[in-house]
């Protein structure tokens, strides 16, 4: 058997090889290591991919929701309302802005914020919401748009677990996660759904003013070379990333298919196990599994994390410790609060491996290996 990795990134670059290297091997000849042709190839094919007008190349996904923060104008002070039970650099970039990040719960079933709950935490002070589309899912993306309009609130969608995820109104219309939104974020962290060889990540918006603002930001406040309008940053994503990520954005339906595939071997293999549920795909939606989590009831987690590595195979907790009980917070003297379902969620979730390359005979030794430990 092939050893199985939570993500598999050199089979998967094995299967793409020549046209990958050729691709490289042409920007190392056109030298344009930096805003290359490729660059520019790459927002417009990813673009059209979304269905969106911008799309704005950056260095990573942390970055893409700094400038996001920053393009929309948000002040120290101003409260952001976000999930707790999240991967830190949603949340991070708000505490380096001096943005207030008012934490929420989530959805037990869909691991989203929890619609309610920020309609609960909306105050004279809120400016703006940031859903993530945790795991590969869409956040209930109908009601968070609607709450946003009756408050007057921005929305930025954190979705750099869920790119090529979609979910489709009431209205019979679908759309694509991060389109939905003020602006929508995303990373290419090389484990993501669409992975560089390196880092990279990006900013969408349909809003041609604030593309303007977002392309000034990320390029030192600068429109006109050497005339700095605006604090902002040097976030670039490198014409190699871009060539290589040009060439995975024609795979990535496929990826995404694969990845279901692999969650439907899954959950039929623990299908009504009492002590194992299963990831829901909320009605709508098209999931894109950058994870494949479960949640354990009566099971020695640790324990079977330890088995299963004993076993060859990798088991991840997605996220140990929730956003509203890290240390990196406690400067901005927040309020306490109370999140039961996040806490209950990371007590319990366990990420087992998925990606695109997995065949049937790895997930098949994961399952019988995980039903042995908690059947035992
Ligand atoms: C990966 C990730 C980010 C950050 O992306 P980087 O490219 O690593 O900076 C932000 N939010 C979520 C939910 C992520 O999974």
């Amino acid at each position: 058997m092939v050893p199985i990795q939570m993500v598999d990134l050199k089979r998967q670059y094995l299967s793409i090889k020549s046209e990958v290297d050729a691709a490289v091997l042409a920007v190392m000849e056109n030298t344009a290591f930096i805003n290359g042709p490729a660059v520019q190839d790459f927002s417009k094919n990813l673009s059209t991919f979304l269905g969106i007008e911008h799309v704005i190349p950056c260095a990573n996904g942390t970055d893409a929701l700094q400038i996001a923060m920053m393009a929309l104008g948000l002040q120290p002070g101003d409260e952001i309302i976000t999930p707790s039970f999240t991967y830190i650099a949603t949340t991070e970039v708000m505490a380096l802005l001096r943005l207030k990040p008012v934490f929420v719960d989530v959805n037990p079933d869909t691991f989203c914020i929890d619609p309610t709950a920020i309609r609960k935490a909306i105050t004279a002070k809120t400016k703006a919401i940031v859903p993530v589309h945790l795991y590969g899912q869409s956040a209930a993306m109908e009601e968070i748009m609607a709450i946003a309009q009756e408050f007057n609130l921005f929305v930025i969608e954190d979705n750099a677990q869920a790119i090529g995820a979609s979910i489709q109104f009431s209205n019979g219309q679908t759309y694509m996660t991060g389109t939905l939104g003020d602006i929508g974020c995303t990373s290419f962290f090389p484990s993501k759904n669409l992975g560089a060889f390196g880092d990279g990540g990006a900013i969408f918006t349909k809003n041609q003013a604030l593309a303007d603002k977002i392309k000034m930001i990320a390029n030192h406040g600068q429109s006109k070379r050497y005339y700095h309008d605006l604090v902002g940053c040097n976030s670039r994503l490198d014409s190699m990333q871009a060539a290589i990520l040009n060439i995975k954005l024609k795979h990535l339906d496929a990826y995404n298919q694969a990845r279901r595939n692999v969650a439907e071997q899954y959950n039929n293999a623990f299908a009504n196990h009492p002590k194992i549920t299963t990831p829901i795909t909320a009605k709508n939606n098209t999931h894109v599994f950058h994870q494949y989590t479960l949640k354990l009831d009566g099971v020695d987690r640790e324990g079977l994390v330890n088995y299963l590595s004993s076993q060859q195979i990798p088991a991840m907790i997605y996220y140990p410790v929730p956003a509203h009980r890290q240390e990196m917070f406690s400067f901005l003297e927040l309020p306490e609060v109370d999140l039961p379902i996040t806490d209950w969620l990371t007590e319990r979730v366990v990420s087992l491996p998925i990606h695109t390359e997995m065949d049937n005979e790895q997930i098949d030794y994961i399952t019988t290996h995980v039903l042995h430990f908690i059947n035992k």
